[in-house]
Protein backbone atom coordinates (compact mmCIF):
# COMPACT_ATOMS: atom_id res chain seq x y z
CA UNK A 1 0.00 0.00 0.00
CA UNK A 2 1.45 2.93 -1.05
CA UNK A 3 1.60 5.75 2.04
CA UNK A 4 0.70 8.90 0.23
CA UNK A 5 -2.35 7.25 -1.85
CA UNK A 6 -4.96 9.02 0.08
CA UNK A 7 -3.37 12.54 0.65
CA UNK A 8 -2.47 12.29 -3.20
CA UNK A 9 -6.13 11.58 -3.73
CA UNK A 10 -7.28 14.64 -1.52
CA UNK A 11 -4.97 17.03 -3.09
CA UNK A 12 -5.69 16.22 -6.56
CA UNK A 13 -9.47 16.38 -5.31
CA UNK A 14 -9.26 19.69 -3.81
CA UNK A 15 -7.56 21.01 -6.54
CA UNK A 16 -10.40 19.42 -9.08
CA UNK A 17 -12.86 20.92 -6.69
CA UNK A 18 -11.71 24.38 -6.81
CA UNK A 19 -10.83 24.53 -10.32
CA UNK A 20 -14.88 23.61 -11.03
CA UNK A 21 -16.27 26.10 -7.98
CA UNK A 22 -13.95 29.14 -9.34
CA UNK A 23 -14.43 28.68 -13.14
CA UNK A 24 -11.18 27.73 -13.79
CA UNK A 25 -10.77 24.75 -16.74
CA UNK A 26 -10.12 21.42 -15.90
CA UNK A 27 -6.63 20.43 -15.31
CA UNK A 28 -5.18 23.81 -15.25
CA UNK A 29 -3.31 23.89 -12.44
CA UNK A 30 -1.03 21.78 -11.81
CA UNK A 31 0.57 20.15 -8.76
CA UNK A 32 4.16 20.62 -7.92
CA UNK A 33 4.58 18.65 -4.41
CA UNK A 34 7.56 20.43 -2.31
CA UNK A 35 9.41 17.87 -1.29
CA UNK A 36 11.92 19.41 0.86
CA UNK A 37 12.80 17.41 4.25
CA UNK A 38 11.18 14.35 2.33
CA UNK A 39 13.32 11.08 1.48
CA UNK A 40 13.88 9.87 -1.58
CA UNK A 41 11.86 6.55 -0.76
CA UNK A 42 8.87 9.75 -0.44
CA UNK A 43 9.77 11.24 -3.63
CA UNK A 44 9.25 7.83 -5.12
CA UNK A 45 6.17 6.96 -3.67
CA UNK A 46 4.82 9.73 -5.35
CA UNK A 47 6.24 9.11 -8.61
CA UNK A 48 4.48 6.11 -8.29
CA UNK A 49 0.84 7.71 -8.15
CA UNK A 50 1.81 9.74 -11.06
CA UNK A 51 3.41 12.72 -9.04
CA UNK A 52 6.61 14.45 -12.18
CA UNK A 53 7.21 17.59 -10.47
CA UNK A 54 8.85 17.88 -7.50
CA UNK A 55 10.40 21.14 -5.99
CA UNK A 56 13.32 21.60 -3.22
CA UNK A 57 14.94 24.62 -1.56
CA UNK A 58 17.97 23.76 -0.42
CA UNK A 59 20.44 22.91 -3.26
CA UNK A 60 22.61 20.03 -1.13
CA UNK A 61 19.80 18.06 -0.05
CA UNK A 62 18.38 18.42 -3.09
CA UNK A 63 21.72 16.48 -5.22
CA UNK A 64 21.84 13.81 -2.49
CA UNK A 65 17.96 13.04 -3.70
CA UNK A 66 18.19 13.75 -7.17
CA UNK A 67 21.11 11.32 -7.67
CA UNK A 68 19.24 8.97 -5.08
CA UNK A 69 16.71 9.38 -7.95
CA UNK A 70 18.29 9.39 -11.12
CA UNK A 71 16.55 6.41 -12.61
CA UNK A 72 13.72 8.36 -12.84
CA UNK A 73 11.78 11.05 -14.96
CA UNK A 74 11.52 13.56 -12.66
CA UNK A 75 11.02 17.32 -13.33
CA UNK A 76 12.85 19.67 -10.66
CA UNK A 77 12.09 23.02 -9.95
CA UNK A 78 14.04 24.98 -7.13
CA UNK A 79 12.16 27.13 -4.98
CA UNK A 80 14.19 28.60 -2.13
CA UNK A 81 16.50 31.40 -2.12
CA UNK A 82 19.38 31.47 -5.22
CA UNK A 83 22.72 32.13 -3.51
CA UNK A 84 25.19 33.47 -5.52
CA UNK A 85 27.42 30.77 -4.62
CA UNK A 86 24.75 28.25 -5.50
CA UNK A 87 23.62 29.19 -8.84
CA UNK A 88 25.77 27.54 -11.17
CA UNK A 89 24.79 23.71 -9.54
CA UNK A 90 21.15 25.45 -9.85
CA UNK A 91 21.29 26.50 -13.43
CA UNK A 92 22.43 23.03 -13.85
CA UNK A 93 20.51 20.52 -12.14
CA UNK A 94 17.23 22.11 -12.14
CA UNK A 95 14.76 22.33 -14.98
CA UNK A 96 12.78 25.47 -13.23
CA UNK A 97 13.95 28.37 -10.39
CA UNK A 98 10.86 30.23 -9.32
CA UNK A 99 12.73 32.46 -7.11
CA UNK A 100 14.30 35.12 -9.26
CA UNK A 101 14.50 38.06 -7.38
CA UNK A 102 17.55 40.14 -8.79
CA UNK A 103 19.07 40.85 -12.02
CA UNK A 104 22.39 39.32 -10.96
CA UNK A 105 21.62 36.09 -10.07
CA UNK A 106 19.55 36.25 -13.57
CA UNK A 107 22.49 36.86 -15.30
CA UNK A 108 24.54 34.20 -12.95
CA UNK A 109 21.76 31.77 -14.03
CA UNK A 110 21.61 31.91 -17.49
CA UNK A 111 25.74 32.52 -18.04
CA UNK A 112 25.68 29.37 -16.23
CA UNK A 113 23.22 27.32 -17.56
CA UNK A 114 25.15 24.40 -20.14
CA UNK A 115 24.86 24.71 -23.46
CA UNK A 116 23.56 20.94 -23.95
CA UNK A 117 20.23 21.65 -22.11
CA UNK A 118 17.12 23.68 -22.75
CA UNK A 119 17.10 27.50 -21.42
CA UNK A 120 15.98 27.34 -17.88
CA UNK A 121 12.56 28.10 -16.98
CA UNK A 122 11.90 31.09 -14.38
CA UNK A 123 9.37 32.76 -12.24
CA UNK A 124 10.67 36.25 -11.03
CA UNK A 125 9.76 35.72 -7.32
CA UNK A 126 7.35 39.18 -6.13
CA UNK A 127 7.04 40.46 -2.72
CA UNK A 128 3.67 41.26 -2.99
CA UNK A 129 2.95 42.29 0.83
CA UNK A 130 5.88 44.53 0.90
CA UNK A 131 7.18 43.21 4.64
CA UNK A 132 11.11 43.73 4.81
CA UNK A 133 11.59 40.09 5.52
CA UNK A 134 10.48 37.94 2.88
CA UNK A 135 12.29 37.30 -0.07
CA UNK A 136 11.28 38.55 -3.60
CA UNK A 137 11.47 41.68 -5.69
CA UNK A 138 8.65 44.85 -5.01
CA UNK A 139 6.38 45.57 -7.48
CA UNK A 140 7.75 48.95 -8.21
CA UNK A 141 11.12 47.11 -9.34
CA UNK A 142 9.48 44.54 -11.46
CA UNK A 143 9.53 45.58 -14.84
CA UNK A 144 13.11 46.52 -14.53
CA UNK A 145 13.61 42.90 -13.85
CA UNK A 146 11.42 41.40 -16.34
CA UNK A 147 13.02 43.17 -18.86
CA UNK A 148 16.38 42.18 -17.50
CA UNK A 149 15.20 38.60 -17.33
CA UNK A 150 13.79 38.39 -20.80
CA UNK A 151 16.74 39.76 -22.56
CA UNK A 152 18.89 36.54 -21.29
CA UNK A 153 19.40 33.67 -23.84
CA UNK A 154 19.71 31.07 -21.29
CA UNK A 155 16.43 32.23 -19.63
CA UNK A 156 12.91 31.30 -20.61
CA UNK A 157 11.16 34.21 -18.89
CA UNK A 158 7.42 32.00 -17.57
CA UNK A 159 5.94 33.92 -15.50
CA UNK A 160 5.43 35.24 -11.99
CA UNK A 161 6.06 33.63 -8.07
CA UNK A 162 4.95 34.81 -4.65
CA UNK A 163 4.54 33.12 -0.66
CA UNK A 164 2.43 35.40 1.22
CA UNK A 165 2.45 35.99 5.07
CA UNK A 166 -0.26 32.83 6.39
CA UNK A 167 -3.68 34.04 6.53
CA UNK A 168 -6.85 31.80 7.67
CA UNK A 169 -9.31 33.64 6.46
CA UNK A 170 -10.04 32.60 2.54
CA UNK A 171 -11.10 36.18 1.26
CA UNK A 172 -7.76 37.24 2.94
CA UNK A 173 -5.61 34.78 1.51
CA UNK A 174 -6.90 35.75 -2.37
CA UNK A 175 -5.99 39.45 -1.83
CA UNK A 176 -2.56 38.99 -2.83
CA UNK A 177 -2.90 36.32 -5.54
CA UNK A 178 -5.14 38.58 -6.83
CA UNK A 179 -2.94 41.49 -7.06
CA UNK A 180 -0.35 38.76 -8.50
CA UNK A 181 -2.42 37.90 -11.33
CA UNK A 182 -3.24 41.55 -11.85
CA UNK A 183 0.55 41.93 -12.09
CA UNK A 184 0.86 39.00 -14.49
CA UNK A 185 -2.03 40.16 -16.69
CA UNK A 186 -0.64 43.61 -17.61
CA UNK A 187 2.42 41.55 -18.55
CA UNK A 188 1.70 38.59 -20.14
CA UNK A 189 1.67 39.77 -23.74
CA UNK A 190 4.49 42.06 -23.58
CA UNK A 191 6.64 39.15 -22.38
CA UNK A 192 4.72 35.72 -22.95
CA UNK A 193 3.95 34.54 -20.08
CA UNK A 194 2.34 31.90 -18.95
CA UNK A 195 2.94 30.77 -15.42
CA UNK A 196 1.33 31.89 -12.07
CA UNK A 197 3.33 30.15 -9.16
CA UNK A 198 1.00 30.81 -6.14
CA UNK A 199 -0.38 28.76 -2.76
CA UNK A 200 0.51 26.09 -0.59
CA UNK A 201 -1.14 23.61 1.70
CA UNK A 202 -2.68 26.38 3.81
CA UNK A 203 -4.29 28.69 0.61
CA UNK A 204 -4.39 26.31 -1.65
CA UNK A 205 -8.37 27.38 -2.62
CA UNK A 206 -7.56 30.60 -2.76
CA UNK A 207 -4.47 30.53 -5.20
CA UNK A 208 -6.48 28.07 -7.33
CA UNK A 209 -9.49 30.84 -7.34
CA UNK A 210 -7.24 33.82 -8.09
CA UNK A 211 -5.66 31.75 -11.49
CA UNK A 212 -2.70 29.62 -10.02
CA UNK A 213 -1.07 27.41 -12.84
CA UNK A 214 1.54 25.47 -10.20
CA UNK A 215 0.83 25.20 -6.70
CA UNK A 216 3.50 24.21 -4.70
CA UNK A 217 2.13 21.68 -1.79
CA UNK A 218 4.65 20.27 0.59
CA UNK A 219 2.63 19.08 4.08
CA UNK A 220 -0.78 18.20 2.59
CA UNK A 221 1.00 15.34 0.85
CA UNK A 222 3.71 14.15 2.76
CA UNK A 223 2.39 14.90 6.36
CA UNK A 224 4.15 17.33 8.84
CA UNK A 225 8.37 18.11 7.93
CA UNK A 226 10.81 16.37 10.20
C1 LIG B 1 7.85 24.83 1.84
C2 LIG B 1 7.33 25.62 0.71
C3 LIG B 1 6.10 25.32 0.11
C4 LIG B 1 5.18 24.22 0.61
O1 LIG B 1 4.59 24.55 1.83
P1 LIG B 1 3.57 23.53 2.54
O2 LIG B 1 3.02 24.33 3.64
O3 LIG B 1 4.38 22.36 2.99
O4 LIG B 1 2.56 23.14 1.52
C5 LIG B 1 5.72 26.07 -0.99
N1 LIG B 1 6.47 27.07 -1.48
C6 LIG B 1 7.66 27.39 -0.93
C7 LIG B 1 8.45 28.51 -1.51
C8 LIG B 1 8.11 26.70 0.18
O5 LIG B 1 9.28 27.04 0.72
Amino acid sequence: MNPFAASFQAVRQQIAEAEARYGRRPGSTELLAVSKSQSPASVRALHALGQRQFGENYLQEALVKMAALEDLPLTWHFIGHVQSNKSAEVAARFSWVHTVDRAKIARRLSEQRPMHLPPLNVCVQVNISGEASKSGAFPAELDTLLSAVASLSRLKLRGLMTLPPPEEDLERQRQPFRRLAALLAERCDRYGLDTLSMGTTTDLEAAVAEGATFVRVGRALFGPRK
